[in-house]
């Protein structure tokens, strides 16, 4: 348990490059700089597919990208014409095996095509069983290899894989940002909900896909635009082609991308995550009635909402919570203590800053309560007066079916308790969450809708009963 396992996980991060004619870079290189920049999206495996002379070859495993992908590796994997790369969280516990890990690298009648893939599909059950009765076999349990098992039928009766890929998305309901190598082509491939982002990008004059902006701006890039929900985009031979898969539906990327998810220095959907963030803390200074000495931010992705609260209400923004970057996952408490004191080795309250002070701390979300709680008691422990809780989203209380892992229904300190419930249970001195009418004024600006499913129980696409 870390002071953040508390925090819903979001389930993996998507990079490909086509390299273009007289670029000298080099794209399984160009992939490993581009996956470490969205390492935030998933760090329990890292895989990389490349596109040589002789044919698509792979290369993953479980770890972070250094643990993966090691420099003589990269030597290995020299001299690509293009590449794709994928880091991943889990969003259950039987998606975790070391089996599906991603790239999915498959063989059929026309070629060979790799796979990586962010996002969940509500109706994979349905399609897995409607598969596996027409004589399909499976060797993992996630919905990676189903989509590709999909495409690769699909490809039986058409041309291209960007046709297959049109045709597949026909059955596949949910979330899915792919990014697709076959032997001549990338692929980038959005579902028409646009649950998960996805942006094209451009180095020199190679272009690139992946699911957040900041990994183009690592390889000295920058973005070109957001895939569209339901849109196909082919990268070959220096150029680019789209293609609209024909499906209306109500667009939905997910909200959690910018309270949390996404780092701040992307763009999705024409909205600097940043910038959002700030936008929530002023916009729940504006309903505060909250006196107090100072502002704080819990790291990392409270701190900005912090310092819009203290840039709206006049109360100063000071660091009164300092993190730990040099941990590890590897970090383990294995008995109750040493998980308690583990908190204050991962995060510490600085004295000098919160004694004998009215705090406003500010976080991104409460799961199950269990971090603020602890958070709370740093901050009294160290000498401050007050601890008022500033959430810069609303309480969470429903399931999510797009690849977001959030615990059962009644782990979730919101189920059926009311926010003084929760506040006492926290034990903050007063607790306010973000209502979702401020979000559509936040997001005012976003070119596509947004799904706030979690929070309001409004799903876009039809869900499994719970
Ligand atoms: S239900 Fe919540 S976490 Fe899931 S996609 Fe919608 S906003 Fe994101």
């Amino acid at each position: 348990m870390s002071p953040t396992s508390d925090k819903i996980n979001e389930a993996c991060g998507v990079f490909g490059i086509s390299i273009a004619k007289g670029d000298s870079r080099d794209a399984a290189a160009s992939v490993y700089n581009a996956l470490f920049a969205l390492q935030h999206r998933g760090q329990e495996s890292a895989g990389i597919a490349i596109r040589m002379p002789q044919g698509l070859r792979l290369h993953k495993g479980p770890g972070l990208v250094p643990d993966v992908i090691s420099a003589r590796d990269l030597e290995r994997l020299k001299g690509a014409s293009a590449a794709i790369g994928h880091v991943r969280y889990a969003s259950d516990s039987a998606d975790a095996a070391p089996m599906n890990t991603q790239p999915i690298l498959v063989r059929h009648a026309s070629g060979t095509m790799a796979l990586c893939y962010n996002g969940k599909l509500v109706n994979s059950k349905a399609l897995r069983l409607e598969t596996e009765t027409r004589g399909g076999i499976f060797q993992t349990s996630n919905d990676a290899e189903l989509i590709s098992y999909i495409i690769v039928r699909e490809h039986l009766r058409t041309n291209t894989t960007e046709d297959a890929i049109l045709n597949a998305m026909h059955y596949m309901i949910g979330a899915y940002s792919l990014v697709v190598l076959d032997d001549h082509k990338l692929i980038a491939a959005r579902d028409p909900n646009g649950f998960r982002p996805l942006c094209v990008g451009q180095v020199g004059d190679s272009y690139m896909f992946a699911s957040e902006s900041c990994a183009f701006e690592a390889l000295g890039g920058h973005l070109i635009r957001e895939v569209e929900p339901g849109e196909i985009v082919v990268a070959e031979n220096g150029e680019l082609k789209s293609y609209l898969c024909g499906i209306h539906a109500r667009s939905s990327l997910c909200m959690f991308e910018f309270i949390y998810f996404a780092r701040p220095d992307s763009i999705l959907d024409g909205v600097a995550v940043d910038l959002a963030r700030r936008e929530s803390g002023r916009c729940l200074a504006r309903r505060s009635t909250t006196d107090a000495d100072i502002v704080i931010g819990v790291p990392d992705s409270g701190m900005a909402s912090a310092m819009g609260f203290a840039a709206e209400s006049g109360i100063p923004y000071a660091v009164g919570l300092m993190k730990n970057r040099y941990i590890g996952r590897t970090f383990i408490q294995p008995t109750k203590d040493e998980r308690e004191r583990s908190v204050r080795i991962k995060l510490n309250a600085i004295k000098a800053v919160v004694a004998d002070r009215r705090v406003i701390l500010v976080d991104d979300s409460i799961v199950r309560g269990t971090t603020s709680e602890r958070l709370v008691k740093l901050l009294r422990e160290a000498g401050a007066r007050e601890v008022h809780m500033k959430i810069s989203s609303p309480p969470f209380l429903n399931p999510c079916y797009f690849g977001t892992a959030i615990p059962d229904r009644e782990e979730l300190a919101a189920y059926n308790r009311t926010e003084s419930d929760i506040c006492a249970m926290i034990g903050a001195d007063s607790l306010q969450y973000l209502p979702c009418e401020d979000f559509h004024v936040m997001m005012k600006d976003l070119k596509h809708g947004f799904c706030d499913a979690c929070f309001t129980g409004n799903y876009a696409v039809p869900v499994p009963a719970t």
